[in-house]
């Protein structure tokens, strides 16, 4: 079938978790779905504000991406759960990319916020395909084949991250090898889902680690249930939903199961700032952790040899801990 367009999704920030969904909908709207590449060799990051990395690698992949599609798609992300927020930065997304590439790209810049119950996010995806002038019949079957098509890459996850190179964990209908020997360390890696699995930010720690002879755990692996009992005893709530998911999933892995957790957090990151804070003081109060815990920070004067010689010296606390 001939392509109606072609539209854009940069290769930052949420697409580290929504990418399947997203890329259903569009493609079976008939819209030639097209991915920035990420920040090759040389190639500079754009400093189009004093913010943190993730938000920089989001202004520096629409550039790449703005002369050769009809459309980006930044959703503007303000809540994706009934009580939570994301992050402010979210909200703006779309307005600084429409002031770096100086307006010369259409932006699809809708608003999703689940604050308004459970058929907003449907109702958004609507009103998504109307600016693509679908009907409201194409829209709707568009995303009950986005609903599946996510469902079915959440069900292959654990074989993803097992047996998968960091960059093709997203690639939609790709083959994956059958599991290889389990490791013999287990460790879980904690944090937003781009420190996770952006490369240009995390210098594919994940390959790193498989590479030491550790097996990969995260946070996609628990539930919603999970998170909320280990979160449910804070005297506070947390208000951002990263990091209610942070906080759960770092309690829960510190409580047993994995051989030690390592928290990616972004440097000049108001919510990681505060996470870290408040675990610190958490593991105080418990009289610590008998797991491992080693926390990275990330920029984009991080180095890999760094990172390698930290990691082994990490490797090296959980063999003696076992
Ligand atoms: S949560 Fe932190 S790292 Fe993520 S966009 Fe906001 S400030 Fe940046």
């Amino acid at each position: 079938m001939e392509k109606k367009g072609c539209l854009g999704i940069p290769r930052a920030l949420m697409f580290y978790r929504y990418f399947p969904f997203w890329h259903t909908f569009f493609e079976t709207l008939g819209w030639k779905v097209m991915v920035s590449d990420g920040v090759r060799r040389k190639e500079k990051i754009i400093y189009f504000e004093d913010s943190c990395l993730p938000m920089k690698l989001l202004v520096t992949h629409a550039i790449q991406l703005k002369d050769k599609v009809d459309h980006l798609f930044i959703p503007r992300l303000v809540s994706l759960h009934r009580t939570y927020m994301m992050c402010p930065k979210f909200r703006g997304a779309p307005d600084i990319v429409r002031l770096a590439t100086e307006g010369s790209v259409s932006v699809i810049d809708e608003t999703i916020d689940l604050r308004k119950g459970g058929i907003s996010l449907f109702q958004s995806f609507l009103k998504i395909g109307e600016k693509l002038n679908a009907s409201k019949s194409e829209s709707k079957k568009a995303f009950q084949e986005a609903e599946k098509s996510f469902s079915k890459f959440q069900k292959e996850w654990i074989d993803r991250i097992h047996c998968l190179p960091t960059r093709q964990l997203f690639e939609i209908d790709i083959p994956i090898p059958p599991a290889g020997r389990k490791a013999p360390l287990r460790v879980a890696f904690i944090g937003h889902p781009y420190n996770l699995f952006d490369t240009d930010i995390n210098k594919d720690l994940l390959a790193l680690t498989k590479r030491l002879g550790m097996e990969v755990l995260t946070s996609d692996f628990l539930s919603e249930k999970e998170i909320d009992r280990e979160v449910s005893g804070l005297s506070k709530e947390i208000y951002w939903s990263s990091g209610r998911e942070i906080v759960g999933s770092l309690f829960h892995f510190l409580s047993g199961g994995v051989d030690g957790v390592v928290f990616l957090t972004s440097f000049k990151c108001g919510i990681d700032a505060l996470l870290q804070e408040f675990i610190k003081r958490r593991l105080k109060v418990r009289g610590g952790s008998s797991t491992p815990l080693l926390i990275l920070s990330f920029d984009e004067h991080t180095g890999r040899e760094g990172l390698t010689t930290r990691l082994e010296a990490f490797r090296d606390v959980m063999e003696q801990r076992k």
